[in-house]
C-alpha cells in the first residue's frame, strides 16, 4: 500500500486492526457495568498469558518504566539489598530504580554480549543476604536473552524474590512465572502484548505478595503503591466498580482483546512461533553476510534480533530500508550504539513481516552499495520458515 510502512522495531510493534478497531470505540465510563467486565476479563487472561495461575496481576496506566517501579517500591526497604543480573542497558535502570526506593545494589557482572552465568549468580547469592534479584530476560538494547528459568530456580533455593523484567519479553518469550517460581514478571502493552504503548503490566506471585504485606516501613511512592491498586483489581475482578487513578479506558479494552487473541493462538504455539521467527531472521541476515551482538545463537532473543553493519555500512541504511516500507531501530547500547541496528519481531507480527523485512533489508543495503546475491536473504529465511 502507498505510504504504509511496516513497524519492525522493538515496540511499539504492529497491532492487530481488532485491537486497534477498540481504541477508536467511544469512551465507556470507568465504572460501567460494560467496561467492569472488560477489565475483569482482562485481569483473567493476563494470570493465562503468564502462566500464573494463582497470582495477582495489575494493570496500570504507564509505561514499562513504571512497571519496573510499581514492583520495586512496593518490595523494597530502605537498605535492603538487591542483586542484578546485568544483561545490558535496561538491568542499569533497574538498578537505578532500585537505588532510588533505597535499595543497596550490586550487580552480576557481564562481558558486552554475554549474560552472567547461573553459577557465577548462585555463588553470588550465596556471599551475601539478597532480598531480591532483578533479571532482565531479553535485553532490548542487544537482543540477549537470559537464563530466566535457571536464575530464578537458583533465587527460589537461596529464599530470594525473583523480578523479572519482561517488557521486551511476555507474550513472546517462553515465560512460565508459576512453573519457574518467578515472584514478579513485569511488561508494557507496545511489545508482544500487542497494544498501543500506555499500560504498565504486572504479576505478583504469593511470596511477592507476602513480602509487600510484611514491610515494615511504607512504600516511598504514592502511585505506586499496591495498596492503592490491590482493591481496584480485587474489585474489578469480583466485576465491581472501584476508584483509584482514572483506568486507561480504552487502552484496557484494547488490552482485553489482544490477550484474547493471544490466548486464542495458545501460549505453546505462540513461544513456538516467535523462535522460528527469531531463527529465519537470523538466517537471512547470516545469508548477507551480517553477525549479532549476543555472542552465542543460544542467547538469540526470539522477540527481537540485533545485527552488526557489515564493512561499509552505517546507520545510514536505515532510512533506505524506511524508504523500501520498513521502519527499523538503531543501536542503543552506548558503548556499541554506532555498530549495529535492531529488528523487532513479535506479537503479530510473523512469516510475512519477517520476509517482507528481509526484503526491505535486500533493497535498502543495495541503495547503499552493499554487495550480495539478490534474494538470499529471503530465500535462507524462507527455508527456515518452510522447515518449521
Ligand atoms: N525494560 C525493557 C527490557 C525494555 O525494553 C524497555 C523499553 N524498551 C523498558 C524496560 C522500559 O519501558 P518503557 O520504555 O515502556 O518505559
Amino acid at each position: 500500500m502507498r505510504g504504509k510502512r511496516i513497524l519492525m522495531i522493538p515496540g511499539p510493534i504492529e497491532f492487530t486492526d481488532e485491537v486497534l478497531g477498540e481504541m477508536g470505540k467511544a469512551t465507556l465510563s470507568h465504572v460501567d457495568q460494560r467496561f467492569i467486565e472488560e477489565f475483569g476479563q482482562a485481569l483473567e487472561k493476563m494470570r493465562k498469558v503468564w502462566l500464573a495461575p494463582g497470582a495477582q496481576p495489575f494493570i496500570v496506566a504507564g509505561s514499562g518504566t513504571l512497571a519496573m517501579e510499581l514492583a520495586i517500591a512496593n518490595l523494597v526497604e530502605p537498605g535492603d539489598k538487591a542483586l542484578v543480573v546485568n544483561a545490558g542497558f535496561f538491568s542499569d535502570r533497574m538498578a537505578d530504580v532500585l537505588k532510588t526506593h533505597g535499595a543497596e545494589v550490586d550487580i552480576a557482572p557481564s562481558a558486552l554480549g554475554e549474560v552472567p552465568g547461573v553459577d557465577a549468580v548462585r555463588t553470588m547469592l550465596k556471599a551475601d543476604k539478597y532480598k531480591l534479584m532483578c533479571i532482565t530476560q531479553v535485553d532490548t538494547s542487544t537482543g540477549i536473552r537470559s537464563q530466566v528459568k535457571e536464575l530464578a530456580a537458583v533465587a527460589r533455593s537461596e529464599g530470594v524474590l525473583s523480578v523479572v523484567d519482561g517488557v521486551c519479553a511476555v507474550a513472546g518469550e517462553e515465560l512460565r512465572q508459576d512453573e519457574w517460581s518467578v515472584d514478579v514478571a513485569l511488561t508494557a502493552s507496545q511489545k508482544a502484548v500487542g497494544v498501543p504503548p500506555g499500560l504498565a503490566l504486572l504479576v505478583a506471585g504469593p511470596r511477592a505478595l507476602g513480602a509487600f504485606n510484611a514491610r515494615k516501613t511504607p512504600v516511598r511512592s504514592y502511585y505506586c503503591d499496591w495498596g492503592k491498586w490491590l482493591p481496584v483489581m480485587e474489585a474489578y475482578e469480583a466485576r465491581k466498580p472501584a476508584y483509584f487513578g482514572t483506568p486507561a479506558v480504552n487502552l484496557v479494552r484494547a488490552l482485553n482483546v489482544s490477550l484474547g487473541q493471544i490466548l486464542e493462538e495458545g501460549m505453546e504455539l505462540r513461544f513456538k512461533r516467535h523462535e522460528l521467527g527469531a531463527r529465519a531472521m537470523r538466517a537471512g541476515l547470516k545469508a548477507m553476510g551480517m553477525g549479532f551482538v549476543p555472542a552465542r545463537e543460544d542467547l538469540c532473543a526470539s522477540t527481537l534480533t540485533a545485527p552488526w553493519y557489515p564493512e561499509g555500512i552505517d546507520a545510514s541504511v536505515l532510512s533506505r530500508i524506511a524508504a523500501e516500507g520498513v521502519v527499523l531501530a538503531g543501536g542503543l547500547h552506548p558503548e556499541i550504539k554506532a555498530r549495529y541496528f535492531r529488528i523487532g519481531h513479535m506479537g503479530a507480527s510473523g512469516a510475512t513481516e519477517i520476509l517482507a523485512t528481509l526484503g526491505a533489508i535486500e533493497r535498502g543495503f543495495a541503495a547503499s552499495g552493499y554487495r550480495f546475491g539478490a534474494g538470499e536473504a529471503v530465500a535462507a529465511a524462507q527455508a527456515v520458515l518452510i522447515k518449521g
